[in-house]
């Protein structure tokens, strides 16, 4: 056994050899020449602040990498699959390294051979059982694709007929990526067979099973013969593979590892605020140039999964939006004007080319842009850290620059303008809920409070909406609870003023709230509205406002630690179901105190099919509640309750944000569920039991 080792290059005449390398050096340096176009396109990108805690950045990327994490999330196939290839990849790729450092150079340079005796016979083991991962993995993804056909892998576009465009290339793409690998694999294992074959069958190759069964079936035939011409059909093959890496979607091999590096562990929940140098040409984007680098990696970086298309509330309405066709025609637009050229690139036909078009309105169609609802669902999909969002507010951005929005859209950014809140109601009336109290909240500008409440407009002015309101300030009143509200100073928080793209008015809005809060004394803020919670918690500390903020079942979830809320009466007989807002559940996480009360209330509790970070949208956010659905196939919110009914018998939906609450009470009116199914906000269930 100590003699173990296998012939490199077996047979082969010197100047054989001298052309393989040749020919290999001029394909290395030709993917290198293509990565090098890439990293030019990065380079005209504008700054993204990315480069932070880069050793903490690298391995984080290193550990989803490795774990492949983002691609089991809610894929279990897709996930052991690609476990499968990136693995057998990884491993086989590193074998082949190590094989021309033993030949190139500890051989050539030092006489001495790695590749012997015991360590050959586990190395050769090693890479047999992950050559088998490897076309298994394959298989199995050449299955999914042929046979499964799941929806999310469908190219068809939601906002273009198919007369207007052609995505065969995609699929031309796919096919290619997956067949290469996989003959890649398979002639790399017929390699090992003819050799093995040739070479006389020693024993010690047994610790090359696969080798050794092919050289079982093979070794009648002339096998040095077709040894030499596999071996060259191979070489020929991974060559094309490496030349095909930068130009293709196999360059997701490279590019997804640094766009998950650089990812924003707060990308959506946090937007990225208009430079001081951006503004002087205005917010939006009007060049390829204003998209940061990171962006534009974004492009390239989609694997074309599926997973964001699936996920979108907007796409499942009938909107003409996806999220994976925004990217990719960003995508193409960029590579068109700025390269490299992509030789698999969707083609748009008879008169609806990209390519002089402006960016906001015309590469992406303002209906496009305006059919988001910020749910913020497609970043939560996306197992390759791409930011959607971002590049979408982005966009908008130069809409709202350009008047170019509805009607309705303009009227409440007026309103939010000139009274600090959608409804137009005069700022005096803000607090007008409080009036029919028994008691009368502190007013926290002039006494010290231990809670802020920040009320929210929807909160505030909203008829439906008040009673809720007056039970959540009830409810703390009886317990005791020390809280206050800012009064007519509270302005509208600005989460969705800012998602729809008017950045400057949002500015306005954190100036004055912050103010506001400045004249305040207290220790934590409490909202009832996640929008809120979002814009106060993760965007107002960048101008200076930083405070604890918590949504209110958290706090009742603290009050029930701490015993001083005590609920004792069961409420057994509701069979409920129950909705995580968007901006509390994917974008705070915060799944588990709502859960907690409901448990607490003792009601028959039964899940969704999409809950907790992957529920589906009400279709309220990112101004969306402002804009015309009417033209919806069907509004998310009605596919919503249709799912909530699912569930055998269900009566109650419960909801814990003021939007929730307008949205589902009309979607089961407009559905006709209104005798199946009552909507309530948790205060409710929590008042009944108390
Ligand atoms: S944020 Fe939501 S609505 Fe907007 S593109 Fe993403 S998934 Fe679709
Ligand atoms: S953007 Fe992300 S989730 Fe969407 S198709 Fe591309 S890789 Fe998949």
């Amino acid at each position: 056994m100590e003699q173990a080792t296998r012939e490199i290059f077996m047979n082969f005449p010197v100047w054989m050899q001298v052309v393989f390398y040749v020919i290999g050096l001029s394909t290395s340096a030709f993917f290198i020449y293509g990565f090098w176009l890439r990293i030019k396109k990065y380079r005209r990108g504008r700054e993204a602040g990315r480069f932070n805690n880069l050793v903490g950045r690298f391995f984080k990327a290193l550990g989803m990498m490795a774990t492949n994490a983002t691609i089991f999330k809610r894929d279990t196939y897709a996930g052991v699959a690609h476990w499968l290839i990136f693995w057998g990849f990884v491993v086989l790729f590193l074998g082949t390294v190590t094989v021309a450092v033993d030949h190139d150079f500890l051989e050539l340079v030092f006489e001495y051979r790695l590749l012997k005796g015991s360590f050959y016979l586990w190395f050769s083991l090693f890479l047999d059982v992950f050559g088998v991962f490897f076309i298994v993995g394959l298989l199995m993804m050449i299955f999914r694709r042929g046979v499964m056909h799941p929806p999310q892998l469908d190219y068809r576009r939601p906002d273009l007929p198919p007369e207007k465009y052609s995505r065969a290339s995609y699929k031309k793409d796919d096919k290619t990526f997956l067949w290469l690998l996989l003959i890649i694999g398979l002639t790399g294992f017929l390699i090992e067979g003819l050799r093995i074959a040739a070479e006389g069958m020693p024993a010690f190759e047994k610790w090359s099973p696969v080798g050794w069964l092919i050289a079982g079936w093979v070794e009648n035939l002339p096998v040095s013969t077709l040894h030499m011409y596999t071996w060259w059909f191979h070489a020929v093959i991974v060559l094309v593979f490496i030349a095909y890496i930068p130009f293709s979607k196999a360059m997701h091999m490279l590019v997804d590892y640094a766009n998950l590096m650089f990812v924003d562990d707060l990308a959506a929940r946090r937007l990225p605020r208009v430079t001081e140098e951006k503004m002087k040409e205005g917010m939006g984007y009007l060049k390829l140039e204003d998209f940061t680098w990171k962006e534009l990696l974004d492009f390239d970086a989609c694997t074309k999964c599926g997973r964001c298309h699936a996920a979108c509330p907007a796409n499942a309405s009938g909107a003409p939006l996806s999220p994976r066709d925004l990217i990719l025609d960003l995508r193409t637009f960029a590579n068109e004007k700025l390269g490299p050229k992509e030789w698999f690139s969707q083609v748009f036909l008879n008169g609806n080319g990209k390519k002089d078009k402006a960016l906001a309105g015309g590469v992406i169609k303002k209906e496009t842009l305006w059919s988001c609802t910020t749910c913020m669902a497609c970043v939560e999909a996306c197992p390759v850290g791409i930011e959607h969002l971002t590049s979408i507010v982005n966009l908008r951005r130069t809409l709202v620059d350009e008047g170019e929005m509805e009607d309705s859209l303009q009227d409440a950014l007026m309103n939010i303008g000139d009274y600090g809140n959608s409804f137009g109601q005069s700022e005096r009336m803000r607090a007008k809920w409080t009036k029919d109290l028994d008691f009368k909240i502190k007013d926290a500008r002039k006494e010290p409070v231990q809670y802020l409440w920040f009320v929210g407009d929807y909160a505030s002015f909203d008829t439906n909406v008040q009673q809720m309101t007056r039970k959540v300030a009830n409810l703390f009143h009886s317990i005791g609870l020390n809280f206050g509200i800012l009064y007519e100073a509270e302005k509208n928080a600005g989460n969705d003023v800012r998602r729809i793209g008017e950045e400057g008015l949002f500015e306005m809005l954190v100036e004055d709230n912050s103010e506001a809060l400045k004249d305040a004394q207290f220790k934590e803020i409490i909202t009832t509205d996640p929008h809120t919670l979002n814009t106060l918690k993760y965007e107002y500390p960048e101008f200076g406002a930083n405070y604890k903020v918590l949504h209110y079942t958290e706090l009742l979830c603290r009050l029930m630690d701490e015993g001083k809320l005590k609920i004792s009466k069961k409420l057994n007989q509701y069979k409920v179901t129950y909705h995580d807002p968007c901006y509390l559940g994917r974008y705070n996480r915060q799944t588990e105190a709502p859960r907690r009360l409901l448990e607490a209330l003792g009601v028959d509790f039964h899940e969704m099919r999409r809950c907790k970070e992957n529920s589906f949208c009400c279709g309220a956010g990112g101004g969306r509640i402002w804009m015309d659905d009417s033209k919806l196939e069907k509004r998310p919110s009605v596919q919503r309750i249709e799912e909530a009914l699912e569930i055998d018998g269900v009566n109650l939906f419960v909801v814990a944000c003021p939007k929730d609450y307008t949205m589902f009470s009309d979607a089961v009116k407009t559905s006709g569920n209104e005798d199946k199914l009552a909507v309530k906000d948790i205060i409710e269930l929590v008042e009944e039991a108390l």
